[in-house]
């Protein structure tokens, strides 16, 4: 895997977010915004550097989580996301704001697929869901990059509170079929297609345990607690975990 140079990743490479920048002949497209007013205003300091000089064309958001949006507000320009994100987006309660935040929306939305032209190279957008209702993914066919939003969390154990297991796996087995060859992921380090192959088989074990522990009569929290023993999940993660786990059980009962 080698990062070309036209594209810049503004994170830590563990638990925090992935803000991505990605400079083309036309301009410059920032991909998530951040998770604090600080972060954002850095993250936009670095488009502009990362621009030379040419305009920042648009923001994509890849879904309504607060940890990608807390920065829209630094940006002048188009705001993109899923309809289904803006939505989210729209009913975050102000209760959950640090100071200083300004709720901003996204300006654009489309459902299904669109194309971002930005001169010598094109951004095409899924609007996929899986890990959350609102979730696109971004893939630069001419470099095989790929963007995934958090629909992979590389090295650490996914947000799984908000998420449709089977539509995700579902997602990833499609994206790995792409063969992107730098796959840059909400969470964690930039790798290969290699990661989307280690997220889903995380995913499937997660699932049917579940659905194993539906089956046994086994309780939501009994089975969370199998999930950290069994599938080496983050104990403090144990709460999201039950979380999903009662989706997939609420599913399983209809
Ligand atoms: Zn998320």
């Amino acid at each position: 895997m080698r990062m070309p140079d036209f594209v810049k990743v503004y994170g830590d490479g563990g638990s925090r977010v992935n803000a991505t920048v990605i400079t083309g002949k036309r301009g410059t497209v920032v991909v998530d915004t951040h998770v604090t007013l600080e972060d954002g205003k850095a993250l936009k300091d670095m488009a502009v550097e990362a621009s030379g000089g040419r305009p920042i064309l648009a923001v994509i958001l890849t879904h309504e989580h607060f940890d990608h949006i807390v920065g829209n507000q630094f940006f002048s320009c188009p705001i993109i996301s899923t309809a289904a994100a803006r939505r989210c987006i729209q009913e975050i309660s102000s209760e959950r704001l640090p100071e200083g935040f300004v709720l901003t929306p996204p300006t654009e939305t489309f459902t299904g697929e669109m194309s971002i032209h930005i001169g010598d190279m094109t951004l095409v957008l899924w609007s996929d869901g899986g890990h959350s209702p609102g979730e696109l993914s971004v893939f630069i066919p001419e470099h095989g990059v790929l963007l995934t939003g958090d629909n992979v969390f590389n090295g650490r154990t996914p947000y799984v509170g908000d998420a449709d297991v089977p539509k995700w796996l579902e997602v990833l087995t499609r994206l790995h079929a792409m063969g992107p060859e730098v796959v840059i992921p909400g969470h964690g380090p930039v790798g290969g297609k290699e990661i989307l192959v280690r997220q889903r088989d995380w995913l499937e074990a997660f699932l049917v345990l579940a659905q194993d522990c539906f089956r046994k009569g086994i309780g939501v929290e009994e089975a969370a607690d199998k999930v950290v023993a069994e599938l080496k999940a983050d104990p403090a993660r144990r709460q999201v975990l039950a979380e999903g786990i009662r989706k997939i059980y609420e599913r399983d009962r209809r």
